[in-house]
């Protein structure tokens, strides 16, 4: 092999871990696109959640209301019976009470007391859903003016994020131009099988083992890549071999 045939073939492998750099440069500006378009996405589900628990606390609130209307008119009406009751047991004495009137009086009494409780218990409640519903209602107002400046900041990041992505593309396209023909082809065919999880289809010759999966490569495979610079693949993970030196 001449000189200019090993630079060429050097090259073709420097062209091909430059290439794999832009990707893996490409894949996490991916990320990041993903993670500013992200970011509008979540103050989106908060709103939405706490729509939800304000429109749940304002139904749980009539519903209080409700129930105080109710207890208080039961209330008034418990408090006209004891008054009558009492009223009959002010012209009789106690002892001269009939039974009846003697139970009811007590049973109201109790009857009373238990729809003061709830009524407490249910006036608790509602100041305390008051509360609630005042603080989600000064959330959602802020949420608008916190999504705007999200949204100013996202849309910034995003367009340096493109242009970025752009950049690296069209160095890609460069680089991808350079390889011979036959090594295009491997290239995109192996390209096509990557993900985030898995970027790498390079892998260099590190002691007759490839550094991706460790498996040991026989003498022949590693002398054609390393000696003649010829593009293999390793026979088990399938990723172009580098030479230690590349
Ligand atoms: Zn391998």
């Amino acid at each position: 092999m001449n000189i200019i045939q090993e630079d060429k073939d050097k090259e073709v492998f420097h062209t091909l871990k430059e290439l794999q750099k832009v990707d893996l440069q490409l894949y996490t500006i991916k990320e990041a696109i993903h993670n500013q378009e992200e970011r509008l996405k979540k103050i989106d589900l908060l709103k939405e959640k706490h729509e939800e628990n304000l429109h749940l606390l304002q139904e749980k609130l009539k519903e209080t209301k409700l129930l105080i209307t109710n207890l208080e008119a039961e209330q008034e009406k418990l408090y006209a019976r004891k008054q009558s009751l009492h009223e009959h047991s002010l012209s009789n004495s106690y002892s001269n009470l009939e039974e009846k009137i003697k139970s009811e009086l007590e049973k109201i009494t109790i009857q009373v007391n238990e729809a003061e409780n709830d009524l407490f218990v249910l006036l608790e409640s509602q100041e305390k859903d008051e509360q609630k519903i005042s603080e989600l209602k000064n959330i959602l107002l802020e949420i608008p003016l916190s999504r705007k400046e999200i949204e100013d900041d996202v849309k910034n990041e995003l367009a340096q994020l493109y242009k970025q992505e752009e950049q690296n593309r069209h160095r890609f396209d460069l680089l991808f131009q350079d390889l011979p023909s036959p090594t295009q082809n491997l290239t995109s065919r192996l390209r096509a099988k990557m993900s985030v999880k898995n970027p790498y289809y390079l892998s260099s010759i590190r002691e007759f083992q490839c550094e991706r999966c460790h498996m040991s490569l026989n003498r022949q495979l590693t002398q054609q890549v390393e000696k003649t610079r010829e593009v293999q693949l390793c026979t088990s993970c399938n990723r172009i071999l580098l030479p230690h030196n590349v």
